[in-house]
């Protein structure tokens, strides 16, 4: 096969920067080429078309991206690649009607970009570069008073990086939000290579638009982040964590607004009786399938902690939990529970095999989950088709999992058009489509759908003219959050 003359010369440039940090091994490639929800699409002609870098500062991103631009190649973006909504490794775009590659492209890693520069207990900031994952930092945290809240089920793996540039919410997103809650200042690479430096590094900060709060959640599209002022927050005094299972969504539902009125859970986990079963059978558990709450609440103490427990186990088993399992946070079953809903995406992923699962993201105001529910009920009974339910019931947001062939062109484009139908019922009850995971390549139609749902389509165009002033040359993470610009080649 002829070498791609472009490639060919963009490696031999990248390489006299980034000398052996580089590659067009197909075997890096390969690594990098997918995120969580693409892995069955590596192109053939990898290292024909894409070059792997890993810079280690914001100068050396500039030169990648000044490159990138001089020959007209795309640049994504990546983290972990945890991606749930083909975002960022995935070379491959895949829409209802089709699945293809970026013409040639630039994979930008962030990986050793990954020192924590600052944390300021009195400010209560952390300055961090953007490959820092998630819990890393809670663990160089410890030994102070003081987290990092946002915690996506991913964190072990999820950089900060890719959590601010998806947006990303989690477990505790009922009480603490998401990342746009939590990003105070941003370090960041333009389309056209030229840094920026955006917010503050104080809790208040007016500085004309907020740009910073724009970057999060732009997946990569209008910058690359280089660096990131995180708000910190007190650690709670002590937590009493509850696992109970139900025979069914009303009950538990009932069980959980009871719970809640006048608190905050810290984390409100659901997982349908299904998920339940194939987690236990995962990771070899004894105890019962059922419909099953995870609840945090926070305490002020130790023994308020185990006193908050008996009482809610109590309140539990008369709302109708058949099964019930309790800890505080200092006690060793305390990380099993979390374990547990940790493992659902393993679990579903494992279960299915070679089948692929659409992970849907919507998110309903908590009054109508229980209409919610039902409608999803509804589509899956009119598809013969599996909609299994977890994910954050504390703040609304469901991932409805769908199982899909994606190679498949008839049952990818049925498993897309569940999707929408589910999406469409979360609008209708004054919900969203995505709430964490990002638009990604996945999501574009479901995008214009709530657009439109708003009487709002032309917001598109202002998004469009936004990426063209960050991003001239429409070189980074092309095709996703907004189409391709129009007649453009990517
Ligand atoms: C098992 C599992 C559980 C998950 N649970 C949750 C959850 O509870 N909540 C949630 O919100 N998400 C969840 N996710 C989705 C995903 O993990 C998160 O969105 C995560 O924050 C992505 O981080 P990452 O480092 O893997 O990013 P990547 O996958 O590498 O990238 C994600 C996006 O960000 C862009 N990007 C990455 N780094 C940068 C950068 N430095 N500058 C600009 N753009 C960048 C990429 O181009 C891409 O568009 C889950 C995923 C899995 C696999």
């Amino acid at each position: 096969m002829a070498r791609d003359k472009i490639i060919e010369r963009v490696f031999e440039e990248l390489s006299s920067i980034l000398g052996r940090r580089v590659s067009r091994d197909p075997v890096d490639l390969g690594l990098h080429a997918i995120d969580a929800s693409s892995y069955y699409f590596i192109p053939k002609d990898l290292s024909e078309r894409y070059v792997l870098t890993v810079p280690k500062d914001a100068e050396e991103v500039s030169e990648i991206v000044k490159i990138a631009g001089k020959h007209g190649v795309s640049v994504i973006p990546q983290g972990s690649s945890t991606d749930l909504s083909m975002g960022s490794g995935s070379i491959s775009i895949t829409t209802a009607n089709q699945i293809y590659m970026l013409e040639r492209g630039i994979i930008l890693h962030t990986g050793m970009m990954s020192s924590i520069e600052e944390i300021s207990e009195t400010d209560r900031v952390a300055v961090v570069e953007p490959g820092v994952r998630i819990d890393s930092l809670n663990e160089a945290l410890a030994e102070t008073d003081l987290f990092f809240p946002v915690d996506p089920a991913s964190a072990r793996a999820a950089s900060v990086g890719g959590a601010i540039a998806t947006g990303a919410g989690g477990l505790r997103g009922a009480k603490y939000g998401t990342m746009r809650d939590w990003v105070l200042g941003l370090e960041f690479v333009d389309g056209l290579g030229r840094i920026h430096r955006t917010g503050c590094r104080t809790v208040k900060c007016r500085q004309g638009y907020d740009l910073t709060r724009l970057m999060v959640g732009s997946e990569g599209t209008l910058g690359v982040i280089t660096k990131a002022v995180l708000k910190l927050w007190p650690r709670p005094a002590a937590i009493s964590r509850l696992m109970a299972v139900f025979n069914d969504f009303t009950s538990l539902y009932r069980f959980f607004l009871g719970v809640r009125r006048g608190r905050v859970p810290l984390i409100a986990e659901y997982m349908e009786n299904r998920v339940a079963d194939k987690v236990i059978r995962t990771l070899g558990l004894g105890i019962p399938a059922g419909h099953t709450l995870i609840l945090d609440l926070e305490a002020g103490s130790g023994e308020e902690a185990e006193k908050l427990l008996k009482t809610l186990e109590k309140d539990a088993k008369d709302a109708g939990a058949f099964y019930t399992a309790t800890a505080t946070d200092r006690d060793r079953s305390f990380e099993e529970i979390y374990r547990f809903r940790r493992s659902m995406y393993a679990g579903m992923v494992k279960m299915k095999l070679k089948r692929h699962i659409i992970f849907e993201d919507t998110a309903v105001p908590i009054s109508k989950l229980p209409e919610f529910v039902r409608r999803v009920r509804e589509i899956e009974g009119k598809y013969g088709r599996e909609i299994a339910l977890g994910g954050h019931l504390g703040d609304g947001n469901l991932h409805p999992h769908i199982e899909c062939d994606l190679e498949d062109p008839e049952d990818r484009s049925l498993a897309f058009k569940i999707a929408k139908e589910i999406v469409i019922e979360a609008l209708k009850l004054g919900g969203t489509s995505s709430s964490e995971h990002g638009i990604g390549s996945m999501k574009l139609e479901l995008l214009l759908i709530e657009l439109r749902n708003k009487g709002s389509e032309h917001t598109l165009d202002l998004m469009i003219n936004i990426k063209k002033v960050f991003d001239p040359k429409w070189i980074l993470n092309p095709g996703r959050v907004i189409p391709t610009e129009p007649g453009r080649k990517i």
